[in-house]
């Protein structure tokens, strides 16, 4: 029996295998931090000077030296203030817009839902009202035949 005492070269390849796999896993894992990052760094704004990507808020471009404004997510040059607002107000109308559009569609599918159950209730109560009306008229021959 091997017991406690296992093969040394068999522990020995297990380790083996266990550094190969962590090495791969994090190989992966940076391969993956890796694109996060470039998609992040692709959705950057473009120094509006020489085009390179600027983060967030930062005061310079990194790249040219270009003093950088910014609107939120918009960027520009000092002087631009005022158009980058109004850029900024323009894609808030648009994105309230598009918001208004989605919530009016949503409602009519509401709208269209409630009605299908209403009418199906109408239905429902008329063919209840006929069954009732029917037995009332029918009940005295009804009676005959229990009889
Ligand atoms: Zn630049």
């Amino acid at each position: 029996m091997w017991g406690q005492n296992r093969d040394p070269w068999d522990a020995y390849h297990r380790a083996v295998e266990e550094s190969k796999r962590r090495i791969k896993a994090e190989k992966v894992h940076a391969i993956q931090r890796r694109l996060t990052e470039k998609r992040r760094i692709a959705r950057l704004p473009n120094c509006p000077t020489c085009g390179e990507k600027c983060e967030y808020n930062s005061p310079h471009c990194v790249s040219c030296n270009q003093e950088l404004v910014w609107a939120e997510y918009l960027v520009g040059v000092p002087g631009d203030e005022v158009q980058l607002h109004q850029q900024l107000t323009m894609d808030e109308k648009k994105y309230h817009k598009r918001r208004e559009k989605r919530r009016a569609i949503r409602k009519k599918y509401a709208d269209r839902n409630s009605r299908l159950e209403s009418q199906q209730l109408i239905i429902f109560l008329v063919l209840l009202t006929i069954a009732i009306v029917g037995l009332f008229f029918l009940w005295p021959q009804l009676k005959l035949y229990l009889r």
